[in-house]
């Protein structure tokens, strides 16, 4: 039904095989299905509720998947945002709205499900802190263990939280998201723990269905545009992938334009864009306020590039204060609350229409991939603090400046 195909070389490997990269060239897997093989009707996936397993024949998972209901997250259309901006189809996915609070549990769903199918006992993963949250979770439904790795210092309070509570053994490295990472790598290939980073090519699947939420929400309409920040860019390769999928199968006969955005100071992928260059080159001391793509070496930036390129797309980075003005935008004139993270695609909207980039009749979905209630403390810094009063109406009058 589907082999594991190296991204660079085409070499194939059975599904079955636990193996991360292509053992002839190093690069990383992908499931590459036999779509004639399929049989797949789109009257049977529209009668099947909007989520993740809507579209369980184009995943790998054979049976009883583990799921917390992923998926379904609402389309909105950014009204006010969207006319400030000039652009009147104007959308955003909020991804926040999943089981813990972000999009990587339409990852987790299917690499949890496909850790139990393939025997596998314990799963673990390195994480700027959603990543963690989110396995940890799918870990304690499927019954099996889960080691975390956190860059020190550097993960939202929110997500540690869930982390731990959902009995993560949380291990906090002195060290980068891109060091952690190279560290779980190991362990898992020494001690046989399943890898759950991006890396592994069962959890882009469970990803790429937001790019097939997306297109069912507008009706079949392919939007001409969507835009995603990019940490370790395995979103923004997965859902570019899906799609792909979906023209293969008839369903659609366009892709978007693949749009990615980076915080300023951790924006390899956006320098590779901008000088055209064959590979990236890493950014050895990452550092934004978007603690979620603070990742100086995506490991899917070669996907990535190829996304942005074939379909037009564009790269940008926007800076942190540019990203906290869209959280606050968001929450203050859309009622959507996100993380900073997931502020930058919309941050990059406005800046690529204000440089002319952006054309403004274009239809444009944009990712917010994480939940406002993820980073407290980074809210809290940027709002006044609420006026304390004593307990009188006289007080309370005054304190909203009405008179008596
Ligand atoms: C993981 C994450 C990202 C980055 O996604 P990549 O697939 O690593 O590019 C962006 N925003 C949030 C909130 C995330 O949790
Ligand atoms: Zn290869």
């Amino acid at each position: 039904m589907y082999r594991l195909v190296c991204v660079h070389c085409d070499a194939a490997y059975a599904p079955d095989q636990i193996i991360y990269t292509c053992e002839r060239c190093g690069h990383l897997l992908a499931v590459c299905y036999d779509i004639d093989t399929l049989t797949i009707e789109r009257d049977v996936w529209n009668r099947r509720p909007l989520s993740v397993w809507r579209y369980r024949e184009l995943l790998p998972v054979r049976g009883e998947p583990v799921t917390l209901q992923e998926g379904g997250t609402p389309l909105y259309h950014l009204k006010r945002l969207g006319e400030e901006m000039g652009l009147a189809e104007l959308y955003a996915k909020h991804e926040g709205m999943n089981p813990t609070g972000s999009f990587k549990d339409r990852g987790m769903t299917v690499g949890v499900s496909m850790a139990l199918e393939l025997g596998k006992t314990s799963v673990a993963c390195a994480s700027t802190g959603n990543t963690s949250a989110s396995l940890a979770a799918y870990a304690a439904k499927g019954g099996i263990p889960a080691v975390v790795l956190l860059p020190a210092g550097k993960v939202a309070v929110g997500k540690v939280a869930q982390a731990l509570m959902h009995g993560g053994r949380v291990i906090s490295v002195r060290g980068n998201f891109d060091r952690a990472l190279e560290m779980v790598h190991e362990l898992c290939i020494s001690h046989g723990l399943y890898l759950l980073n991006s890396v592994n090519p069962f959890r882009l699947e469970g990803q790429k269905t937001i790019g097939f939420e997306v297109i069912d929400q507008l009706h079949g309409v392919v939007p001409d545009r969507m835009v995603l920040p990019v940490g370790n860019a395995g979103n923004i390769s997965a859902v570019h992938k899906g799609l792909q999928e979906l023209i293969a199968l008839g369903f659609i006969d366009r892709l978007p334009m693949m749009t990615g955005i980076q915080a300023a100071g951790s924006a390899p992928v956006v320098n590779a864009i901008e000088q055209n260059l064959p590979e990236l080159i890493p950014e050895a001391n990452p550092e934004t306020v978007a603690t979620a793509i603070r990742i100086g070496a995506p490991v899917n930036a070669e996907k990535a590039l190829t996304a942005i390129r074939q379909t037009g797309g564009i790269a940008a980075s926007v800076t942190d204060d540019e990203i906290l003005m869209m959280q606050r935008d968001l929450a203050r004139k859309e009622g959507i609350g996100v993380e900073p993270a997931s502020a930058a695609s919309v941050a990059g909207v406005r800046k690529l229409v204000e440089s002319g980039i952006i054309d403004r009749d274009e239809r444009i979905v944009c990712v917010v991939t994480g939940h406002l209630l993820k980073d407290p403390e980074t809210v809290v810094k940027q709002c006044e603090p609420p006026i304390e009063i004593d307990a009188d109406l006289q007080s309370l009058l005054s304190a909203l400046h009405l008179h008596s």
